[in-house]
C-alpha cells in the first residue's frame, strides 16, 4: 500500500465517507449535506463514498477492500456512519463489520479516540440535577493497544478455556496520556472548580497491565505542570460520571474501558444520538458518531444525526488545526452553534431525544439555521 500523505489542503480537501450500514448511510448524508452548507458550495472540498463493513463482507467476502484502504490513507480525513451488523458474522462469531474500524484504527494508526462528553441544552438530562454546566468533560480512549488490540488473536483451547491478551506497550501509553494532557492543558479545566485535571483510570489494583498503565501516565503527568492528576478504578468510575460529572475534564483510559465509559458517557449527554468522536493519530483522522449501526431502526427516518454531524464539526476543527485554514475552523463553530440551536428549540428533532421529527428535517433544520 501507498504510504503518500495529504500534506496541504490548498488545493482542496479530499474526505473519503465510509457510510456502513445500518443507519450510516442516512447520517453519513445528512452529515455532508450540513458540512457543504456551513462551508459554502463553492469551498474546495470533495466528499466520495467508498465501501466498507458488513454489508460490503456479504457482497465482496471482506469489509475493508483494498480500494477503500488506499482511498481513506490518501485522503485528508475519513468521515464514517457506522459499520456492522448482528448477523453478518465471522465463523468465530464475532461480527464482520467490525473489522473495518479496527483495521482502519491499525492501518492509519489512530492512537486517540476522543469522546467529548457535553450536555447541551434541550438534550434529554439522564441525571438528576445535572445540567449543561455540570457535564463538559473528555474521554481520551486509547484506541489501538488495550483488549482490543487481541481481535483476531484470541485462543479457544479444548471448547473449554478462551484467552485474549490485554497488550499495552510503554510507547502507545506514554503518547495518550500526552495527548490527554495537551487537551487538558489547551481546555477549561473541569466545570466544578476550573482545574485542568487528568483523570487515569484503570484497573491497577488488579491487573498488572493496568498497574503498567499507571506508572507510566503518572511519569509522563510529572512533566506537566498546572495539570492535576488523579486515580480512579474503572468500576468506581461508573458511579462518579453519575453522581459528580461536574468533577471531571479530561479522562484517559485503555481501549476497552474507554468503549464502555464513552457509551455511560453519551447516556449521560442525552443518548447515543448525540455523541460524537474523532479518532486521531499523528497523519490521520476519522470521525463517526460514538454510535454502533443501530439495524432495528435503520431506514425509517429515525436515526439521529447530530452525532455525526458533531463529529463532522471535529473533523473540519482537525482539519482547520492541521492546515491552518481558519475557515474550516469557523464552520466547525457555526455548526455546533446551529445545532445546539436546533436542539434547544427541540424542532424537527429524532424521537430517541424526545422529538417527532426525522433524520431529514433534522438536518434540513441545522442548514436552515446555518443559512
Ligand atoms: P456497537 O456495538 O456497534 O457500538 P450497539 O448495537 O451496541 O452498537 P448502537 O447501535 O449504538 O449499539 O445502539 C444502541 C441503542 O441506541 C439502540 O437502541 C439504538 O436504536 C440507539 N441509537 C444508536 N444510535 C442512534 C441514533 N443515531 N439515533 C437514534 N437512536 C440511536
Amino acid at each position: 500500500m501507498s504510504e503518500s500523505h495529504p500534506s496541504t489542503g490548498r488545493d482542496g480537501y479530499r474526505i473519503a465517507v465510509v457510510p456502513g450500514d445500518g443507519i450510516g448511510p442516512e447520517v453519513s448524508a445528512a452529515t455532508v449535506r450540513v458540512l457543504t452548507q456551513a462551508l459554502g458550495t463553492s469551498f474546495p472540498i470533495e466528499f466520495r463514498d467508498y465501501d466498507a463493513g458488513a454489508e460490503c463482507f456479504r457482497r465482496t467476502g471482506t469489509a475493508f477492500p483494498e480500494a477503500t484502504q488506499v482511498a481513506c490513507r490518501q485522503a485528508h480525513a475519513v468521515l464514517h456512519g457506522a459499520a456492522g451488523l448482528p448477523d453478518v458474522l465471522f465463523p468465530d462469531g464475532t461480527e464482520a463489520g467490525q473489522d473495518f474500524s479496527m483495521k482502519i484504527r491499525a492501518a492509519l494508526d489512530l492512537y486517540a479516540n476522543v469522546r467529548p462528553i457535553r450536555l447541551m441544552e434541550g438534550a434529554p438530562r439522564r441525571l438528576v440535577g445535572k445540567g449543561p454546566d455540570d457535564i463538559r468533560f473528555t474521554i481520551v480512549r486509547e484506541n489501538t493497544e488495550g483488549l482490543y488490540a487481541a481481535r483476531g488473536g484470541g485462543n479457544i483451547i479444548r471448547g473449554q478455556i478462551a484467552t485474549d491478551t490485554l497488550v499495552m506497550t510503554r510507547e502507545g501509553v506514554e503518547r495518550i496520556v500526552r495527548y490527554a494532557a495537551e487537551l487538558a492543558r489547551d481546555g477549561q479545566g473541569a466545570p466544578a472548580d476550573g482545574v485542568r485535571r487528568v483523570t487515569i483510570v484503570d484497573k491497577a489494583n488488579v491487573l498488572r497491565s493496568y498497574a503498567f498503565f499507571r506508572e507510566i501516565a503518572d511519569g509522563v503527568l510529572a512533566d506537566c505542570p498546572g495539570i492535576e492528576v488523579e486515580h480512579v478504578i474503572v468500576d468506581a468510575m461508573t458511579v462518579h460520571m453519575i453522581e459528580r460529572p461536574e468533577h471531571f475534564d479530561v479522562i484517559v483510559c485503555e481501549n476497552l474501558f474507554g468503549d464502555i465509559l464513552s457509551d455511560l458517557g453519551a447516556a449521560i449527554m442525552g443518548g447515543m444520538g448525540l455523541a460524537p468522536s474523532g479518532e486521531i493519530g499523528r497523519d490521520h483522522g476519522y470521525f463517526q458518531g460514538s454510535h454502533g449501526s443501530a439495524p432495528t431502526i435503520a431506514g425509517k427516518g429515525l436515526a439521529n444525526p447530530i452525532a455525526c454531524i458533531l463529529s463532522g464539526a471535529m473533523m473540519l476543527d482537525w482539519l482547520g488545526k492541521r492546515h491552518s485554514d481558519p475557515a474550516l475552523t469557523r464552520a466547525a463553530e457555526r455548526i455546533r452553534e446551529a445545532t445546539g440551536a436546533v436542539l434547544k428549540a427541540g424542532r424537527a428533532v429524532t424521537p430517541d431525544i424526545g422529538g417527532s421529527g426525522s433524520t431529514e428535517s433534522c438536518a434540513a433544520e441545522i442548514c436552515a439555521t446555518l443559512g
